[in-house]
């Protein structure tokens, strides 16, 4: 099969297409034909390497994609040769006491696809049973590859971990992320009031058009917190700080929170050391959660909603996977306002 891989890390020219085996399915996998794949930041993590990452080559990038099944193994009861299907990336062993309290994420084997274990940059994807989700006939594949990463993360951060309510001021940085641009769209959908910042002119728009009540240009304005605290929040603060973003806002998000307040943090793609003052932690009481990827039930949830149009993945442009590297590129240079696909 053709596939999207690397054969040791270091820059994105490390990124090879050419030919890999055929993956043969395990007694409770399915093995899905993948007709798009999403970029996610992880990719570029991966090539890179980090230590402690112990990948065995070929490596096979890539945690996002849908597909049609191709083939099932002996054991599986709930797909069929044909059917169309979302695939959830993230992996886990099933059978652990963490698997089995529905929290599989906190499972010790957990992985997502791509990081350990080959990804869906490939024509065939080998996948258990339990991480694909079928979807709809009417519902595009596109928008199908495009959701599951992001809008999972999403959706853990806002509602198990930071428990938004009706009419929080919730605060996301970077509206033109996936993670971020999908936090805008499930924000407004749970009836909260959204400020947004990002980069430019034409992006501001976009973040509006998805949803967001306020969105402020970082770049023309970097003092925008008092904006914020005195004209948008009259004085009352953020109650969530929704933060993927790491290094360059960490202390900006502390800042931000009102009394109370909930800072959620998935991912660090400026860098991962920052400074904190303590007193604005304990003064204010603040609540600073970590959170990764989603269990099995937080994607089926939010799956649910995203097949029935009440939250949408913004694709901002599919390449060919041949083009990988440029694709790549453009993610890599924080270019892009939502997903950036690869058409398998
Ligand atoms: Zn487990």
């Amino acid at each position: 099969m053709k596939a999207a891989y690397i054969e040791e890390h270091g820059d994105l020219d490390q990124i090879v297409i050419n030919e890999l085996p055929n993956p043969e399915p395990g007694p409770n996998d399915v093995i899905v034909d993948i007709k798009y794949a999403a970029l996610n930041h992880i990719d570029i993590f991966i090539i890179k390497g980090w230590s402690g990452l112990n990948l065995s080559m070929p490596h096979i990038l890539g945690s996002d994609g849908s597909g049609i099944i191709k083939d099932i193994g002996s054991e599986v009861t709930s797909f069929k040769i044909g059917d169309k299907v979302a695939i959830n990336p993230g992996i886990s062993c099933g059978k652990c006491e963490s698997c089995l309290a529905g929290k599989q994420n906190f499972c010790e084997q957990f992985t997502i696809l791509g990081e350990n274990i080959w990804g869906t940059y490939a024509e065939y994807l080998k996948v258990p049973e339990i991480n694909v989700l079928k979807i709809p006939e009417d519902f595009s594949l596109e928008k199908a590859a495009a959701a599951p990463l992001t809008f999972l993360t999403a959706w853990r951060m806002l509602t198990t971990q930071a428990k938004i309510k009706h009419n929080d001021f919730v605060f996301i940085h970077g509206a033109g992320g996936g993670v971020a641009s999908a936090a805008i769209q499930i924000s407004k959908y749970l009836n909260a009031k959204v400020i947004a910042t990002t980069s430019s002119q034409e992006k501001m728009e976009r973040a509006k058009m998805i949803g967001a009540d306020y969105v402020i240009n970082y770049k023309s304005n970097p003092d925008y917190r008092k904006y914020v605290y005195k004209e948008i929040t009259k004085k009352k603060g953020i109650e969530v700080v929704i933060d993927s973003v790491g290094q360059s806002t960490f202390s900006t998000s502390i800042k931000l929170l009102n009394k109370g307040g909930r800072l959620i943090t998935c991912g660090a793609t400026t860098g991962p050391l920052t400074e904190i003052d303590l007193r604005y932690i304990f003064w204010k009481q603040l609540e600073i959660k970590g959170s990764t990827m989603s269990n099995q039930k937080e994607f089926r949830d939010i799956m649910k909603l995203i097949f029935e149009y009440n939250v949408s993945p913004i694709i901002d442009k599919v390449y060919s996977i041949e083009e990988i590297v440029d694709a790549e590129e453009y993610l890599k240079e924080a270019k892009q306002f939502g997903k950036i696909l690869l058409k398998i």
